[in-house]
């Protein structure tokens, strides 16, 4: 009997999916693995796994269409079943598919999600072989074989498996699927409804392919050989034109025309604009097949994109840049004003001077957003570029060519994207900036940074200079500690200390929630939020220096109110302080935390991190023991060693008030900085600590609501710290009413907001005794 009558007969359902590949035609009683990545295909295959497994696989007429429609589609094509599925992490999907029988798309009846057709299979074909098949079979096997011969890179199974074959059509289709044919070939070869000329197909498109290999292969030899070099020159350049003519043209163009078009396009000056036409003709003078052309080619295509010459056009208009700045910030008058003088000095010079502005302050405190509004208030690009972790050299240079997959550094890159030379370049987080055995790359960002000499910035992968003194850079940290030496040396530093609840306030009332309500698609009237409301989101849900968790929660608000008002639930929803719990949950944070009774051995400190000022609490309290000084809660270095010295200074005070106590004798003393995710390292703690050591052997306790930061000597000094500012806005956050700061730092509380002035107390100490006598609590 037959084989085919023993097969369950192959039937299609009424609508099938359809398959749309590109440069490859799917041909029967074959089995393929692919790859498939476009969206549309894999929709295609999920409906079929999902019914019968098949689908019609039919190939794109022009191999670079980005997004095939139905009209650019053969309608011959095969039906395939999917034997194996797989889908990768990244969407794409792994295929073994199993060609069944040729079939003929009638109608498309969709194309999204993915094409659907009516389809009829195509009859099957039995002819008796003759004489002229055989010998047509004949020749294409040699030619098959002369072709792997020169080259074509065919598995050796496959070549088994083809010189083994009795059917002409499965001869031919398996030929056609492994040589490199394109794919009108390939077509007409699969819709091809007689055997000799199926064949015949067949064996022309070999002779084409073996014109091609023969050429690159002849091609290959020649070059090795010694020719004179314009000898060697000319002829690989008749070459190279054969064979592009060979292997197609691009629109009536070749690649390396464009290119020269580019080049010619690009207004880069003399040096770069030379290399460039250098690289080209050596890429014009390489084998299409050498791994060098594609890296020429990125390189090239990296020479002629950047923006050379192309400028956005920038006008300094002071008064109008204040209007900008304004209406996109709150506040922040002393930022603003600095920034205002440094554009009204680049009118009058007409260039960007002098030293290298870095905003520096806690998160959420507008440095990014006021970068932005100043490139906006300039007409300039904003780009902007971390640098956090980035401990190698080559990471800002740019790698040099020589490596595999190198590409120009974070500089060059960011002002590629930005796609003119005077962009607004913000640098973030330059705190976070390593430097290891791969060079420093602090050195390379000082380079690029400094006016003075960067207009030839030169990068590794590049090879020519840019003129980078047009860009105008910002950089941001949220601390200075960490930023090396030799570039804080060449900025200014502008200061983002921090906002105080009434900036907070009008920052939500008249920026975020404005912003938010277009956002969510809100309109003002159909959200109202209480201004008790607003001040309790800030007091009660967020705790921070910045507004960014301020933010987050109205717009998370912002959020549940819009899906009330589109489902239609509410027309509109007023939102006072009893109706936060319902949207943002049980609050946060306590407002009560710095009040309350003082107890003995604990005390508020004040810390200076990343994140702005923070309150913390210090802990000491002693037990029996033999005089074993204790500390925990992963103190740095000096802050140990400040939990020493404050020590000492207790024993020497406790020795001066007569106290009988011998505790450092009988007792261990437990030091514990509790709060495990504030860094806690600095001698900005010392008070604290002596205080608290204090409290601890005298028995008295300490009153909650002070809080205290300096730093202390054995004898009892207090010196100057840090960061008060910051400190001061965070203890004021937290409710404290007093705060002890050393007598040196008097001066720093300018800065402070007036508002906060008022409501807190300070105490200025110079001694440890003055400090005692506010912190100590008589019994
Ligand atoms: P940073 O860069 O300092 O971390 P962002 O610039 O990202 O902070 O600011 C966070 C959000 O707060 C942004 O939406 C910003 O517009 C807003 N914002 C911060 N400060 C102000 C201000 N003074 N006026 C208006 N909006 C502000």
């Amino acid at each position: 009997m037959p084989d085919a009558e023993n097969k369950p007969k192959l039937t299609l359902k009424p609508e099938v999916p359809v398959v749309a590949l590109k440069g490859l035609v799917m041909f029967p009683k074959i089995t393929v693995p692919l790859l498939l990545s476009d969206p549309k295909a894999v929709a295609a295959i999920d409906s079929a796994l999902a019914s019968d497994r098949l689908a019609v696989f039919v190939a794109v007429k022009e191999d670079d269409l980005a997004e095939p429609q139905a009209k650019d589609l053969y309608q011959v094509g095969t039906v395939s079943k999917i034997v194996e599925a797989v889908k990768q992490p990244d969407g794409t999907m792994r295929l073994m598919i199993e060609g069944l029988e040729r079939a003929r798309v009638k109608e498309f009846t969709a194309d999204s999600p993915f094409f659907k057709a009516r389809a009829g299979l195509l009859p099957q074909r039995h002819e008796e072989k003759s004489e002229a098949v055989e010998a047509q079979m004949y020749a294409v096997v040699n030619q098959f074989k002369e072709a792997v011969n020169a080259g074509a890179p065919v598995p050796f199974d496959v070549l088994l498996v083809v010189m083994n074959l009795n059917d002409p059509w499965q001869l031919s289709d398996l030929v056609a699927l492994n040589l490199d044919f394109r794919t009108e070939e390939k077509q007409k070869i699969l819709e091809a409804e007689a055997v000799l000329s199926k064949l015949e197909l067949v064996a022309a498109a070999i002779a084409r392919q073996l014109k091609v290999l023969q050429l690159s292969k002849k091609l290959q030899t020649e070059t090795g050989k010694e020719l004179g070099k314009m000898e060697r020159e000319m002829f690989l350049r008749e070459q190279l034109k054969s064979i592009e003519k060979e292997l197609g043209v691009l629109g009536g163009r070749t690649e390396v025309e464009e290119l020269k078009a580019k080049i010619e396009k690009a207004g880069m000056p003399a040096e770069p604009k030379a290399i460039a036409e250098k690289e080209l003709l050596r890429l014009q003078g390489m084998p299409s097949f050498s791994p060098e052309v594609s890296y020429i080619r990125t390189y090239l295509d990296w020479l002629v994109e950047l923006p050379w010459s192309k400028k956005t056009e920038s006008q300094i208009d002071v008064n109008a840049a204040k209007k900008i700045l304004d209406s996109d910030h709150y506040g922040l008058e002393k930022v603003k004003e600095r920034i205002l003088e440094y554009l009204a000095v680049q009118k009058l010079v007409g260039r960007i001077r002098g030293p290298i502005l870095c905003f520096a302050g806690p998160p959420g405190t507008g440095k990014t957003s006021l970068g932005k509004s100043i490139a906006r208030a300039l007409g300039r690009k904003f780009v902007r570029m971390s640098l956090g972790g980035v401990r190698d050299e080559a990471e800002i240079r740019g790698f040099r060519r020589t490596y595999v997959g190198a590409l120009p550094g974070r500089i060059i890159q960011g002002v590629n994207q930005a796609g003119s030379k005077n962009p607004v370049f913000m640098l973030d987080e330059i705190d976070k900036l390593g430097a290891d055995f791969r060079g420093d790359p602090s050195a390379a960002l000082l380079e690029a940074l400094d006016p003075e000499q960067n207009s030839a910035f030169s990068d590794h992968y590049l090879e020519v200079s840019f003129d980078l003194s047009d860009v105008m850079f910002i950089t941001t940290a949220n601390i200075l500690d960490t930023v090396p030496p030799a570039l804080r040396d060449r900025m200014e530093v502008i200061d983002f200390p921090g906002y105080t609840e009434e900036e907070k306030f009008h920052i939500a009332k008249q920026h975020l929630l404005p912003k938010l309500w277009e956002m969510h698609g809100l309109k003002p009237k159909q959200m109202v939020i209480t201004e008790p409301a607003i001040r309790a989101v800030i007091r009660l849900y967020t705790l921070e220096a910045g507004v960014r968790n301020l933010e987050r929660s109205l717009a998370a608000v912002c959020r549940k109110i819009a899906r009330e008002v589109a489902t239609g639930a509410r027309g509109a929803v007023t939102i006072g302080v009893s109706d936060l719990a319902k949207y943002l949950g049980a609050p946060h944070f306590s407002h009560e935390e710095a009040r309350g009774k003082g107890e003995v051995g604990v005390v508020t400190g004040l810390a200076w991190t990343e994140a702005g000022g923070e309150v913390l609490t210090i802990e000491a309290a002693k037990m029996p023991g033999a005089g074993k000084l204790i500390i925990t809660g992963h103190l740095g270095q000096v802050m140990q060693e400040s939990v020493e010295a404050a020590f000492s200074f207790a024993r020497a005070f406790a020795k001066e008030e007569k106290i009988k106590d011998q505790f450092y004798k009988t007792s261990d003393v437990h030091v514990h900085v509790p709060a495990g995710a504030i860094p806690k390292d600095g001698p900005s703690a010392g008070i604290a600590i002596a205080t608290a050591l204090v409290s601890l052997v005298t028995d008295k306790p300490v009153k909650k609501a002070v809080a205290m930061t300096g730093e202390v000597t054995l004898r009892g000094r207090v010196l100057e710290i840090g960061g008060v500012k910051e400190k001061i806005l965070a203890a004021h956050r937290a409710g404290v009413q007093t705060v002890i700061l050393p007598e040196g730092n008097k001066k720093d509380l300018d800065d402070v907001p007036k508002e906060v002035r008022r409501s807190l107390k300070f105490i200025f100490a110079k001694t440890m005794d003055e400090v005692l006598k506010s912190a100590i609590q008589a019994r």
